[in-house]
């Protein structure tokens, strides 16, 4: 595995008023690593994320992506978060745009590319996730598995060296998770740079290389997926995994 850190937080504290939601977390990303970040509802993984993008300015702390700064106030943000890519629980396509013009449109009008260079980009993409044949149609006309696929796609097209997935399989139909999930497992094959919230633990179990565990604020453990989800070191992480079995409940 490559020893490059490519994406570092140091000391990241973020606050909402009074509430502080993340308090001091210290994460680096290596590249080509896959980082699974757990953790119960409301311990600050979405905010994290939307740190690590620029979506949200940190209290305290810095984000470097290979080395640079990346925090709304700087010059260099729009730069920088165009080589992070994010998708979210909604798709967020535009209903009047076909799928083809979706997925261009940001390669087009922020990176200035010429049409047949990021149409042909898109086509390699989505022949990739098995959708081109839907370049004509319009968000309305696809299932949420195939509009979530687009919406990665739409990030892929931005030639990011990251990406980040917040529960983006969250909102599907249990039928369509898979094929979200299987585009996913595809990118880290390919040597993706990817941090993942997800609650699909036989999958976050697959792809991580590296289990992180959020609660309070903070980084409880972080270890292997072998380990973290046999035998988690913490209290805190065993009681979040017991949320997510079946077994042994009767009395
Ligand atoms: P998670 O993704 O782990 O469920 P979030 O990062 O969405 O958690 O939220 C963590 C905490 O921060 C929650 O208590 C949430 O209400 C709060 N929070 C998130 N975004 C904002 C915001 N823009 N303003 C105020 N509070 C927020
Ligand atoms: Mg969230």
């Amino acid at each position: 595995m490559e020893e490059t850190i490519q994406l570092q937080v140091s000391g990241l504290i973020k606050k909402f008023g009074e509430d502080t939601v993340l308090n001091g977390i210290d994460l680096s990303v290596r590249q080509g690593e896959v980082v699974v970040v757990l953790g119960p509802s409301g311990c600050g993984k979405s905010t994290l994320l939307r740190c690590m993008n620029g979506l949200e300015t940190p209290t305290a702390g810095t984000i470097l992506l290979d080395g640079e700064p990346i925090s709304a106030g700087d010059r260099n943000i729009t730069r920088q978060r165009q080589k992070i890519g994010m998708v979210f629980q909604s798709y967020d396509l535009f209903p009047h745009k076909t799928i083809l013009d979706n997925v261009t449109l940001a390669p087009r009008k922020v990176l200035k590319r010429p049409k047949a260079e990021a149409e042909a980009d898109a086509q390699r993409l989505l022949e990739r996730v098995g959708l081109w044949e839907k370049r004509n149609a319009y968000p309305r006309e696809l299932s949420g598995g195939q509009k979530q696929r687009v919406a990665i796609v739409r990030a892929l097209c931005m030639n990011p060296e990251v990406m980040l997935f917040d529960e983006v399989t969250a909102a599907l139909d249990p039928e369509m998770v898979r094929e979200v999930l299987d585009v996913m497992l595809e990118l880290a094959r390919q040597g993706m740079t990817m941090v993942i919230v997800t609650h699909e633990m036989r999958f976050a179990r697959a792809i991580a290389d590296r289990v992180v565990f959020l609660d309070g604020g903070v980084i409880v453990e972080q270890s292997p997926p072998e380990i973290f989800f046999t035998n988690p070191r913490t209290q805190r992480a065993r009681d979040f995994l017991q949320t997510f079995t079946y077994e042994n409940r009767r009395p």
